[in-house]
């Protein structure tokens, strides 16, 4: 089966229409998704609408959790941002009750870790689910850290939150998607190894494209390999909308232009 994992899109709309077009392109069984559907972008009402149409399912971001139930551990920007993306999903409260709730229910009905075919997916990490990041510097600078958090780990695990694509091995080592041949990863039997597909709305690793991966399992659903794309998409499009709305920062919008 082929799977289309994608995280942190984070209200870009614009972003996450450009990866669906380019999955649709893919031949892919399903769409999963990491979690942070919401915040900092312009366009939360139709980011939750597109996950739930058209995911299997969807993870609990910190950002998704910050907006369904409390802002915490955020910098003012990131929590200007989560009020403002909950009064936006509560506007149409008047006109559209039924449409509101169900959008509420979705969010509130997102789990923080999924298991299947031996695969662990979480938000942030096996240990704190929505709120540690594993970064590509963890294994170099805190070896003890990965350890403890490899020991949670069976074979694979599949994590977004730092925006930052690449693959963790298990002895210690962080792969770019640019190290790999033809940007993919194949999984030996037996090996542990970290996956995160990076991100399709707020990219971090300096590329401003929207990142995501496909990942393929063989019959018993055990993961064959990884594969990192990147879509462009008009990003001056998403920074005018943010520009837009008082209430976001025009820092969400700049970073943007070139992945910070
Ligand atoms: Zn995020």
């Amino acid at each position: 089966m082929r799977t289309a994992i994608i995280s942190d899109i984070h209200s870009n709309l614009t972003a996450f229409e450009a990866v669906l077009e380019d999955i649709g392109r893919q031949g892919v069984d399903r769409i999963i998704c990491l979690g942070d559907i919401i915040g900092y972008g312009p366009n939360p009402v139709q980011c939750v609408d597109l996950v739930e149409q058209r995911c299997a399912w969807s993870l609990l971001g910190n950002h998704d959790f910050g907006v369904a139930y409390e802002p915490s551990n955020f910098n003012k920007i990131a929590e200007d941002a989560a009020f403002w993306t909950r009064r936006e999903l509560e506007r149409h409260m008047v006109d559209h009750p039924e449409e509101t709730m169900r959008r509420w229910n979705f969010l509130h009905r997102l789990r923080v870790q999924v298991r299947e075919g031996g695969i662990l997916y979480v938000h942030g990490s096996p240990r704190r689910q929505i709120n540690e990041y594993i970064t590509p510097s963890s294994p170099y600078d805190d070896p003890r850290m990965m350890q403890s958090i490899f020991n949670l780990v069976d074979s694979v695990c599949v994590v977004g939150h730092t925006h930052v694509p690449g693959v963790f091995t298990n002895d210690l080592e962080f792969y770019k998607p640019g190290d790999l041949p033809e940007q993919a990863y194949v999984i030996t039997p037996g090996q542990k190894a970290i996956v995160n597909p990076g991100s399709v709305g707020q990219p971090r690793d300096l590329d401003p494209r929207a990142s995501y991966a496909i990942m393929e399992t063989d019959d018993t659903g055990a993961p064959k390999s990884f594969r990192f794309l990147r879509v462009e998409y008009d990003i001056q499009e998403t920074v005018d909308r943010i520009d837009g709305i008082t209430a976001l920062d025009s820092r969400l919008g700049r970073r943007l232009l070139d992945g910070q």
